[in-house]
């Protein structure tokens, strides 16, 4: 790689979005727009990671290490040099393919009636929410063919885990929801497994841009509930894509702002869903959120409650009876 390949690809990845798909959270901003942070190469308990935006620098005054993005990633993964470079150039490619491979799975959604008759049957049928979720069908054996026509070789395809080493979609037959940096799959047929991810961080929580502002935000577990809320007009949902928040879905909630959390997890027979509401409640709450948890009939999950005929005013009863 020349020298100026190197300085491409330390321009192409701002620092700060490597580090908050890695899961660090700017904390503190201090003189000349950087930022303070806890450090994610050592045990950190107070601020002490430097990161500066306009350079795509960091330092850190606990563990003393620093450098560009490249040094940053050689101590994150603990590799060297040259496997740092790869992981970055994969890290950079992997946005432009994954909208590549969302919209040609959008293009397809409608041409499969099974995968559009699945989503009526979860409730999902406005074309507002499918435009708005972005969601699409992966009907199997044909993304290979259009994204190696984009110019994607088919080993990059399979690094990705969009491709199987034999050529087919890893999401076949399933309906599929772009996130942040990742691609979630539902999967139709009950032989497979019914969610996939691409391997890696599922992100943070969905589409928390549109949500962080509103000072009452409800937070479940699955895309599908989330749908079935937004259909019903709760705009202010989000999605922590299971009932165990990452550390950074943890500090997206926490960001300062004063906010109350609706926790709306499944009723399960065995209370799995419920006691991490009440944990997740209770770490919130010492966090200085208004944190409570929304009860749902029993063996129900926010989308099982619409799809058997409850609706926007019923739910809003739960969220004021929730409980602190
Ligand atoms: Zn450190």
């Amino acid at each position: 790689m020349s020298r100026k390949e190197l300085d491409d690809l330390k321009q192409q990845i701002p620092l700060r979005d490597y580090l908050e798909a890695h899961d660090w959270r700017p904390v503190r901003r201090v003189s000349r727009g950087r930022w303070m942070g806890l450090c994610p190469l050592h045990d950190d308990h107070q601020p002490s990671f430097l990161m500066d935006p306009s350079k795509n620098l960091f330092y850190c005054y606990g563990c003393g290490r620093g450098g560009d993005i490249i040094r940053f990633a050689e101590i994150y993964h603990q590799v060297q040099f040259p496997r740092a470079l790869a992981l970055l150039r994969q890290w950079r490619g992997l946005g432009p393919l994954l909208q590549e491979t969302a919209s040609f799975y959008r293009m397809q959604l409608h041409r499969h009636g099974e995968a559009v008759a699945y989503l009526h049957q979860r409730g999902l049928c406005t074309p507002e929410l499918i435009e708005h979720m972005r969601i699409g069908y992966a009907a199997g054996g044909c993304l290979r063919g259009w994204l190696t026509r984009l110019g994607y070789p088919l080993a990059t395809l399979c690094q990705a885990g969009l491709v199987s080493t034999a050529g087919y979609d890893t999401y076949m037959r399933r309906i599929v929801f772009p996130l942040e940096g990742n691609l979630y799959g539902r999967s139709l047929s009950t032989a497979s497994p019914p969610h996939r991810f691409l391997p890696g961080a599922k992100g943070g929580l969905y589409l928390w841009e549109q949500v962080r502002l509103c000072p009452e935000v409800i937070l479940v577990e699955g895309l599908f509930d989330s749908a079935v809320l937004w259909q019903a007009g709760f705009r202010n949902v989000t999605c922590s894509l299971g009932s165990h928040l990452n550390a950074y879905q943890f500090r997206q909630l926490c960001d300062g702002s004063a906010r109350t959390v609706y926790v709306t997890f499944d009723a399960d027979t065995n209370g799995s869903g419920e006691q991490a509401a009440q944990r997740l409640a209770r770490r919130l709450r010492e966090q200085g959120l208004n944190a409570c948890r929304v009860c749902l009939p029993d063996k129900h999950d926010p989308n099982s409650f619409f799809v058997q005929g409850g609706n926007a005013q019923q739910f809003q009863c739960l969220l004021e009876e929730a409980q602190a």
